[in-house]
C-alpha cells in the first residue's frame, strides 16, 4: 500500500502537559518536531485538571522546600517509587511552575503578589500552586500558547495504532485520522509517547474517552516493560448521584477548603482510622483540622487530608458496614463552613468556581447549601512504561514516555498535585533527551511489511461485519469495564482477580471478532473496536501484577493480604511481551537510595 508520509526528528504522541512539554523542549533543542494528538489540541485530559500542581515554592509556608516534597512523595509511594524521579521531580518544580508564569499563566495571587498555594492530601505544607479549580486549563493554555509559537507541527485528531522499529531502535509510527480513517506513517528516530492513562478500562472513572491505555500498550507491544500496573488510583471523591454527574470528580480542594467527609450518622468517621505513619501530622480534633484549612502554622491537617488510597478505603469501609448514603458513598459537605465563615457561599463560589457550577448546572446541587454524594472513582494509575529517570528513555532505544503513562515517581500511590508537576517536569527532560538522541542518531528504516499487516489489521473489523459470531464492540468494552471494575477493584482478592484472568482470555477472543459496519469516515464503533486491543493489554497487566503482589500497599488493596509484606517494600513488578506474545512478569529489586536521601527521608518524618 502507498501512505503519505511524513519526518521528523522528534515525534510527539499526545497534547497534554507531558506531550506539550516536551514537545517545546525538543524544538528548544533545535529538532523538527511533530505532534499527534487524538483530540483537538487543547482538549486533552489534562484541561480537566482542577486542584493544582504540587512544588515547594515555600510561598505560604517557608518551612517547606524540596527535601519535604521529596519525602511526602515517597511516604505517599510508600516507598516503592522511583527515588531519582522523586528526587528530580521536587527539585526541578518549583522552576518549572516559574517558567509556567513567564510564559503567561495567571496563578492565584497571596496579598502580597506571590503565587498562592493550597493544602492538598499528603503534602505536608499548603504546596499547589492553582488557578481556582481550573489549573489544568491554565497549564494547557500556557503550553499550547507557547508551542505553537516555537512552530511545531501539530496533527489533531489521529489515532497512532502502531510504534515502528528499525533493529530494535524506534523509526516511527502509523496513525491514522479519525474524520476520515486515512493511515499516514511518521518517521523519526525519537519518539515520545505522553498519551496519559487507563481509566476507561473501568466502570466508575473520572477519566476522559482518551483513557483507554494506547501509549501503555503501544509501547508494551514494541517490546518496552510496563511496571506496577498494578497500583491503579481510585479517587475518594467522585460525584455518585445523581446519575448526570456520576463518576465525575471532586477536586480534593474541597477538602483542602475545609470540606469534611460524613457518614449516614453525620459522624467524621475520617478521625477513626488514621494510619500509625500519618499520626504525627494529623490533626485529632475537628478543630485543630479547621484551624490547618485556615492557614494556622501550629495546626495538623484534618485526616479528610490523608492519602487518597486511605481516604477511598475508609468510606468503602463506612458503606460496608452499613453507614453510607443512600446511593452507596458517603456525604462530603463544604457547606458546613457557613458556621464558621462570614460570606462562606462567596468564598466557595470563589475557591472552588468549577465545582459549583458544574454541579450545581449538571445535576441541581448547590454546593454552598448542600453536601454532595460521593464515592470512589478510578483516577489515575502509577504504573505505566519503564522509563530511565534522568533520560525518560524506555527499554527501547529511541522509544521515551512522560507523564501519566509513564511509571516511577509515584509508586503505589500518587499525592494529588504531582501530576501535574510530573508532566511538566519529565515533559520537559523527555524532550531534551529525545532531542538529544535525535541529533546523535540518523532516522531507522520504515519496514512497509510491518506497516501494510499494521494497517490491515487496523481494518479487520470493517470485514468482519456480518459473519457469523461477529460482535458488538461496544459491548465487549462495557463487558470489559463492569468486570475490572468488580472483580480488579478497589478491594481485591485472589479468587477473584482469577476470575478476571479467565474473563480477559474470553473478552480477547471476542475481540478477534469484534465487528463494525459502514465506513471509515467518522465512525466511533470502529475506533472503540481499536480501543479494545489497548484495554485489554492494559487490563491484564493490571491484573496478573495485582495477583502477584501478594500483599495491600498504596492503591493495591487485598483483602486476603491486608498488610504490607517486607519483601513486597523492596520489589517493582516488571511485565514485558515474551517471544510467544504472552504477557510475560516478573519482580525487579527496586535500587538501594543513596544515604543523603535516606537521611532525607529520616529528618522528615
Ligand atoms: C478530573 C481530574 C482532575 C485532576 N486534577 C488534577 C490536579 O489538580 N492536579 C494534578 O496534579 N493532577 C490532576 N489530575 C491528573 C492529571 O490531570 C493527569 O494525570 C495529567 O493531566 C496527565 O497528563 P498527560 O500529559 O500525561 O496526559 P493527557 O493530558 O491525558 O494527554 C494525553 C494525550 O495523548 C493523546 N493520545 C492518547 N492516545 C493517543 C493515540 N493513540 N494517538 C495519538 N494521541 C493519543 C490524547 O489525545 C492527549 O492529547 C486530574 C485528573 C482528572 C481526571
Amino acid at each position: 500500500m502507498e501512505y503519505e508520509t511524513h519526518q521528523y526528528d522528534v515525534l510527539v504522541v499526545g497534547a497534554g502537559g507531558a506531550g506539550l512539554r516536551a514537545a517545546i523542549e525538543a524544538s528548544a533543542g533545535g529538532v523538527k518536531v511533530g505532534l499527534i494528538c487524538k483530540s483537538l489540541l487543547g482538549k486533552a485530559h489534562t484541561v480537566m485538571a482542577e486542584g493544582g500542581i504540587a512544588a515547594s515554592l515555600g510561598n505560604v509556608d517557608d518551612r517547606d522546600n524540596w527535601k519535604v516534597h521529596f519525602a511526602d512523595t515517597m511516604r505517599g509511594g510508600q516507598y516503592v517509587n522511583n527515588w531519582r524521579m522523586a528526587e528530580l521531580h521536587a527539585k526541578e518544580a518549583p522552576d518549572r511552575v516559574r517558567e509556567l508564569e513567564a510564559w503567561g499563566a495567571v496563578f492565584d495571587r497571596t496579598k502580597d503578589g506571590r503565587i498562592l498555594q493550597r493544602n492538598f492530601g499528603g503534602h505536608r505544607y499548603p504546596r499547589l500552586a492553582h488557578v481556582g479549580d481550573r489549573t489544568g486549563l491554565e497549564l494547557i493554555r500556557t503550553l499550547q500558547d507557547h508551542g505553537i509559537h516555537r512552530g511545531i507541527d501539530v496533527f489533531m485528531e489521529y489515532t497512532v495504532v502502531e510504534l515502528l522499529k528499525d533493529d530494535g531502535r524506534i523509526a516511527g509510527v502509523l496513525a491514522y485520522d479519525r474524520e476520515r480513517g486515512r493511515f499516514k506513517v511518521f518517521s523519526a528516530p525519537a519518539v515520545v509517547v505522553a498519551t496519559g492513562g487507563i481509566g476507561r478500562a473501568y466502570r466508575i472513572t473520572s477519566n476522559s474517552w482518551e483513557y483507554t491505555g494506547d501509549g501503555h500498550s503501544l509501547a508494551y507491544h514494541a517490546g518496552a516493560e510496563l511496571i506496577d500496573m498494578e497500583f491503579v488510583q481510585f479517587h475518594p471523591t467522585g460525584m455518585i448521584w445523581p446519575p448526570s454527574v456520576q463518576g465525575i470528580l471532586v477536586t480534593e480542594a474541597v477538602r483542602g477548603e475545609g470540606g469534611v467527609l460524613l457518614n449516614s450518622k453525620g459522624r467524621r468517621f475520617m478521625f477513626d482510622d488514621i494510619p500509625e505513619n500519618y499520626r504525627s501530622q494529623t490533626a485529632d480534633n475537628e478543630e485543630e483540622g479547621w484551624r490547618y484549612t485556615q492557614g494556622d502554622k501550629t495546626a495538623r491537617r484534618p485526616p479528610e487530608l490523608l492519602t487518597r488510597d486511605h481516604v477511598a478505603r475508609c468510606i468503602n469501609r463506612e458503606v460496608k458496614e452499613g453507614r453510607g448514603s443512600p446511593h452507596g458513598g458517603v456525604f462530603l459537605d463544604i457547606a458546613w463552613i457557613t458556621a464558621r465563615l462570614p460570606n462562606s457561599e462567596d468564598h466557595i463560589r470563589r475557591k472552588l468556581p468549577s465545582m459549583y457550577h458544574q454541579f450545581k448546572q449538571l445535576a441541581d446541587i448547590d454546593i454552598t447549601k448542600e453536601p454532595m454524594e460521593i464515592g470512589p472513582t478510578t483516577h489515575y494509575i502509577m504504573g505505566g512504561i519503564r522509563v530511565d529517570g534522568d533520560t525518560q528513555m524506555s527499554s527501547v532505544p529511541g522509544l521515551f514516555a512522560a507523564g501519566e503513562c509513564a511509571a516511577g515517581i509515584n509508586g503505589a500511590n500518587r499525592l494529588g498535585g504531582n501530576s501535574l508537576s510530573d508532566i511538566i517536569v519529565f515533559g520537559k527532560r523527555a524532550g531534551e533527551y529525545a532531542a538529544k538522541f535525535a541529533r546523535d542518531h540518523a532516522g531507522g528504516k520504515i519496514d512497509s511489511a510491518h506497516v501494510d499487516s499494521a494497517a490491515r489489521k487496523t481494518l479487520e473489523p470493517f470485514e468482519r461485519a456480518g459473519a457469523s459470531g461477529a460482535e458488538n464492540p461496544y459491548s465487549i468494552q462495557h463487558d470489559l469495564q463492569e468486570m475490572m471494575q468488580r472483580l480488579v477493584g478497589i478491594v481485591r482478592n485472589e479468587a477473584e482477580m482469577q476470575e478476571a484472568a479467565a474473563a480477559l482470555k474470553q473478552l480477547n477472543a471476542r475481540t478477534a471478532r469484534a465487528a463494525v459496519h459502514g465506513h471509515r469516515e467518522y465512525n466511533p464503533g470502529w475506533h472503540t473496536a481499536l480501543d479494545l486491543r489497548n484495554l485489554l493489554t492494559v487490563s491484564e497487566a493490571i491484573t496478573i501484577c495485582a495477583i502477584e503482589r501478594k500483599e495491600s500497599r498504596g492503591g493495591h488493596f487485598r483483602e486476603d493480604f491486608p498488610d504490607k509484606g517486607a519483601d513486597f517494600g523492596k520489589v517493582n513488578m516488571v511485565v514485558r511481551k515474551a517471544k510467544d506474545g504472552s504477557m510475560e512478569l516478573r519482580r525487579d529489586t527496586i535500587p538501594e537510595m543513596p544515604a543523603e536521601l535516606k537521611q532525607v527521608i529520616e529528618e522528615n518524618k
